[in-house]
């Protein structure tokens, strides 16, 4: 009778432990397997997944890790690709501010060039003057006198230029917006460039069409344009040449052409043309420029809400545009109303 109950005891305790060892595998190994992936996942190895198929709650468990490991790493590459768009919207602002400081610098170092060449040229002659006008005779003089005069010109002619260019650049230029008639204003700088074009035998002539709509623009600003453009043209033009304005009205702008029959510029010229101190030395023309023509055109055109184009043959003559906002219709019939914008 002991003898049964001990073999009883002893089957019921290998029993017990057949079962605690299996029950000890089937929830120990998940658990390890799921304290592993929780490890990897923690340094970082997102696409770690538990490969377990149970349907109780370590499999409900897995299930939930697996889901939470899939949206860290959803989250975590959308933050990598907010960080990657980032870099690059800061590489580029970054890359701005070094062009902008490159062009500050440029345009710093190309003033002075500027304003040397003249002062240099002013102190040489005046100096000339001082000491050696004893042994100079009268006519070298004078020459050094209107070489002088010359220089303060351009001198003048530059400061006025840059003044103006910061002017505009910065905002700070009062232009009137008010509708005007643009060949009014073409008629004053032909009128006006005239003369200049008879010196040089150029025939300069204005066309435009029978209507024409107000423009909405600053009259000075508009004439300053004009005047230099065409004072351009003559300049390039060689004797017996010819230069015309001409008007036309586009959709919602007035387009303003000049043509010439001068030096024309070349294509890769062509492109740098409106760029400030952008002065190409015309064999036969005299070095006068500053550079700051075009720029200004540009400048003022844009600032009216236009835009400025040229194309060129060389050797045959170059055309010179800018267009300017019409005045629309609709506010014609309610009559004229001046405006003008102050800004900075
Ligand atoms: P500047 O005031 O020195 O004349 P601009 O900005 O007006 O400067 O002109 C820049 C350069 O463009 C000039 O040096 C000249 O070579 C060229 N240019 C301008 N207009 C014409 C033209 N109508 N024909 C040929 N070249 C021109």
């Amino acid at each position: 009778m002991e003898k049964e109950a001990a073999i009883l005891m002893a089957a019921s305790f290998g029993l017990a432990l057949l079962i605690g060892t299996l029950a000890a595998r089937s929830i120990g190994r998940p658990v390890l397997q799921l304290v592993d992936s929780t490890q990897r996942l923690s340094q970082g190895e997102l696409g770690h997944r538990i490969d377990l198929d149970r349907r109780d709650e370590i499999g409900q468990l897995a299930t939930s890790f697996n889901e939470m490991a899939r949206s860290l790493k959803a989250s975590y590459e959308g933050l990598e690709q907010q960080v990657e768009q980032k870099t690059a919207d800061l590489k580029d602002a970054l890359d701005q501010v070094s062009r902008i400081s490159e062009l500050k610098s440029r345009f710093v170092s190309d003033v002075s060039h500027e304003l040397k060449t003249p002062l240099t040229s002013i102190q040489g002659y005046a100096e000339t003057l001082l000491r050696l006008r004893d042994k100079i005779s009268e006519a070298q003089q004078l020459d050094c006198a209107r070489t002088i005069g010359e220089e303060s010109g351009r001198l003048t002619r530059l400061i006025d230029n840059l003044l103006d260019l910061s002017h505009i650049e910065a905002g700070t230029m009062r232009l009137e917006r008010g509708p005007l008639s643009l060949v009014e204003v073409a008629q004053e700088t032909v009128h006006a460039l005239q003369i200049q074009a008879f010196e040089k035998q150029i025939v300069l002539s204005l066309s435009t069409p029978e209507t024409l709509p107000p423009i909405l623009g600053d009259r000075d600003a508009i004439r300053r344009v004009l005047d230099n453009l065409v004072h351009n043209a003559i300049k390039y033009t060689s004797p017996e040449g010819r230069v015309s304005v001409t008007l036309e009205c586009m959709a919602t702008h007035v387009k303003t052409s000049v043509f010439d029959t001068g030096v024309g510029i070349s294509p890769e010229n062509l492109e740098r043309i409106f760029d400030r101190f952008f002065w190409i030395k015309t064999p036969g023309v005299q070095a006068s420029g500053t550079g700051l023509g075009l720029s200004i055109v540009r400048s003022i055109v844009e600032e009216l809400g236009g835009e400025v184009s040229a194309t060129s043959q060389p050797g045959k003559g170059s055309v010179f545009c800018f267009t300017l906002p019409a005045q629309p219709l609709q506010d014609m019939v309610r009559g004229p109303q001046k405006t003008h914008t102050r800004r900075g």
